[in-house]
């Protein structure tokens, strides 16, 4: 048996669960955080004091409620004394952000790439230029509590090592440590890879807010897929969860990047549509172009769409019988293939899918668009001070900051 935890053990949680629902939902009143806590209004009011004299969260009455009575104080977050760099490694774009508590984008650079054509020491290079460019607007007494990069690739857990970047053109790579060592002044500089990224920004500030069972899949040249189980990101033992791309759906089908054949992103990728309608080109520009040619009744450009459509639906139904989600998400150019191939993937869905596993299931595109990594890094990034918000502020020294 476990022993019941300490009045400061629970205390600790409280903490980090008050300041997660101020980060997620921004300024909230007192009133209401009782509510959501499920606690009596003093030991609300003495955490609040907590996080104010830490230098997390500030406390104001609001200007007029409209209602007679006290109104309750309004807990803000220290958006722009408390931040996070966040960074997104795509197949065509670098971006970098500098994120407030609260999930506000104070700052924001971005560098179109060519595919393919970038090395990791190239990226890390155009991620601290735009680090130090970005340190100007930053105020006196800021403080970083965390740093995190989204890459598109195989990315192991323990030091943001990416074992395959096919996408992006990369092998096996020590990013993590490059970025680490770039950025020797920030704290706690971690990688993620791009779709459980998004499928966490989703969860927390997108589509499938209030969903705890989710699979957000993301397609360009390769398909990745980030799972939420019970309402935490599934990594697996060491990170490599949720390669969806590379589950085998065709034995007779074409050599994958992995080594393998028939993967799944060889099927529905981008260079799979492109092919099957006869098209050449790459990219998103390249997917649109063909959605738009078969809205307009180009006869090769529906086909590729209803072929890609089906193969996007034998895979659902294979992670809607494994996972039993409540939604998915289709994100990247596979959120154009799903909105133009609707009824194959609902089709070949109904036929595969166990009709148990379909009956609370939702199919959805995502709400944050491109921008899904980099906003999951920056929620990765404030991971470690929503888990103790106490023992980082004090490590951080951000109540005696000016
Ligand atoms: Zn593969």
């Amino acid at each position: 048996m476990r022993a019941a935890p300490s009045q400061e053990e629970v205390r600790r949680h409280n903490l980090g669960v008050l300041l997660r629902h101020v980060h997620v939902l921004g300024p909230t009143s007192r009133a209401e955080l009782t509510t959501l806590l499920g606690l009596n209004r003093s030991t609300i009011g003495a955490l609040t004091a907590d996080l104010t004299a830490a230098g997390l969260v500030t406390e104001a009455t609001p200007r007029d409620t409209g209602r007679a009575g006290r109104p309750s104080l309004v807990v803000r977050p220290e958006s722009e004394r408390v931040y996070v760099l966040a960074f997104s490694v795509a197949a065509d774009h670098i971006t970098a952000a500098r994120v407030g508590l609260g999930g506000v984008v104070l700052d924001r650079r971005e560098e179109a790439v060519e595919r393919g054509s970038y090395t990791p020491d190239d990226a890390v290079r155009l991620i601290t230029d735009f680090v130090t460019d970005m340190r100007a607007a930053v105020p006196a007494g800021a403080r970083c509590v965390g740093a995190a990069a989204a890459v598109n690739g195989l990315v192991r857990r323990d030091d943001g090592r990416i074992r395959l970047g096919h996408n992006v053109g990369w092998g096996d790579e020590p990013f993590g440590a490059a970025l680490t060592a770039a950025l020797e002044e920030h704290p706690n500089v971690v990688v993620g890879n791009d779709a459980n990224l998004s499928a966490l920004a989703e969860h927390t500030r997108g589509a499938a807010v209030g969903s705890d069972h989710v699979i957000y899949l993301r397609g360009d040249v390769g398909v990745g897929a980030g799972v939420i189980a019970a309402g935490r990101l599934l990594t697996g033992f060491d990170g490599y969860a949720g390669e969806v791309g590379h589950m085998m759906v065709n034995p007779d089908g074409r050599p994958c990047a992995c080594g393998s054949r028939g993967c799944w992103e060889t099927e529905i990728g981008e260079p799979a549509l492109l092919r099957a309608a006869g098209r050449g080109g790459r990219g998103r520009e390249a997917v649109l172009a063909l959605v738009d040619a078969a809205g307009r009744g180009d006869g090769a450009a529906q086909a590729a769409l209803r072929q890609v459509g089906d193969w996007l639906g034998v895979g659902v139904a294979n992670l809607v019988n494994v996972f039993n989600p409540e939604a998915v998400l289709f994100g990247g150019s596979l959120r154009e293939v799903y909105l133009a191939a609707a009824a194959q993937v609902r089709s070949r869905l109904n036929r595969n899918g166990l009709a148990s596993g379909r009956e609370h299931l939702r199919l959805r595109t995502p709400q944050l668009g491109d921008d899904a990594p980099l906003v999951g890094a920056a929620e990765l990034a404030f991971s470690g001070l929503l888990e103790d918000p106490i023992e980082v502020a004090m490590a951080l020294e951000l109540a005696a900051a000016p």
